[in-house]
């Protein structure tokens, strides 16, 4: 921490400030400017609050923080980037998210039946998908909306999975299903409202099934790092991260899809990120080209929304794609995935 004097800082309001920095623990060094003072703070500032408080003393202009809030987060290059492993059942492949492989996860939004799931876990599997995606419990702006089969919808995915070997990606909303929701996931999905639920970080960071954590309509690159640090804090170093789309005054589309969070996530964290086009767009056919953006903008994977009939959609109907559109986009983002020398096995 730099705490940056006023340049009419009093003798007495130096030794004053100095002092308190020594009292909170830290070593203070005063650099000496030909117009003020600099007292820089030697010590672990990440968490330390308090040195902020020091702001409201006589004589201090600034406190300014230079070490990243998060720890566990943040990218070392010595220590590599994190590979994340998981596998659907016995016979399926195991699923690398993070290395050198692009990931597809793709299905419903919501899981409406068995019929419904299966058809999508088969179609999603056959056109390349790696992980099957649908919702059990779904976070609804209106009460009246469809909220979710909930633990009978968890069933049907675990079905789906039983049939295709894709491991599965569901939402969790409440710490008290966090256990349920494992017992029938591969990766637990913390959705967009829920990126600064603490509680629910916390105990999905106290298990070790991977989590998927979506960036906040709101939320910040850092406070999605610092949300992504709850989970690793408790222990859980399976961390995927997500950009979903933020909130802007473009109406065009649902969500502005920042794909610049993608190569700056890639730099500030060693986690793996992923991105969602159809949330972020909300409109079917701007998925195809968002995709082939995130496979420019290097992200590791994508998840995307598809329905057997998206015209009978329970939610997100106008941007899920038909199985045959989903399969096209596979297909045609083989280039550009080889372009930037990854794979899609
Ligand atoms: C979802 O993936 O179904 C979902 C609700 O997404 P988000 O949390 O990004 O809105
Ligand atoms: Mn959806």
């Amino acid at each position: 921490m730099i705490i940056v004097m006023k340049t009419s800082t009093t003798k007495k309001e130096l030794a004053d400030v100095v002092a308190k920095v020594e009292v909170l623990g830290y070593q203070p060094h005063v650099l000496y400017g030909v117009e003020r003072k600099v007292v820089a703070c030697i010590g672990d500032e990440r968490g330390k609050a308090r040195l902020q408080s020091l702001e409201t003393l006589p004589g201090v202009e600034s406190v300014m923080p230079i070490l990243k809030p998060y720890k566990l987060a943040s990218h070392k290059p010595a220590a590599g980037r994190t590979v994340i492993r998981v596998r659907g059942n016995g016979r399926g492949a195991q699923v690398e998210i993070g290395s050198k492989k692009f990931i597809i996860m793709a299905g419903p939004c919501s899981v409406e039946s068995e019929a419904q799931i299966v058809t999508t876990a088969r179609a999603v599997k056959r056109a390349g998908a790696h992980v099957l995606r649908g919702g059990a419990y779904k976070p609804r702006t209106s009460p009246y909306a469809f909220q979710g089969m909930e633990e009978e919808g968890l069933k049907l995915l675990a079905k789906a999975r039983k049939l295709t070997g894709l491991p599965v990606v569901t939402e969790v909303m409440n710490p008290s299903d966090v256990d349920l929701v494992a017992q029938y996931a591969d990766i637990l999905q913390i959705g967009a409202r829920n990126v600064q639920n603490f509680p629910l970080l916390k105990a999905v960071g106290k298990i070790q099934k991977p989590v998927l954590l979506k960036r906040g309509m709101s939320a910040t690159i850092e406070e999605l790092l610092m949300s992504a640090e709850y989970i690793l804090k408790e222990g859980n170093t399976n961390v995927i991260l997500c950009e979903r789309g933020i909130r802007t005054f473009e109406t065009a589309t649902r969500n502005t899809l920042d794909q610049s969070a993608v190569p700056i996530l890639k730099k500030e964290t060693h986690l793996p990120v992923i991105v969602d086009p159809s949330h972020a767009t909300g409109h079917w056919e701007l998925v195809e080209p968002m995709s082939r953006a995130a496979v420019a903008a290097g992200a590791d994977g994508l998840m995307i929304e598809v329905h057997p009939d998206p015209s009978q959609a329970w939610s997100d109907g106008a941007q899920s794609l038909k199985p045959e559109t989903f399969a096209a986009l596979v297909k045609g983002l083989k280039p550009f995935i080889q372009a930037m020398k990854r794979t899609l096995t």
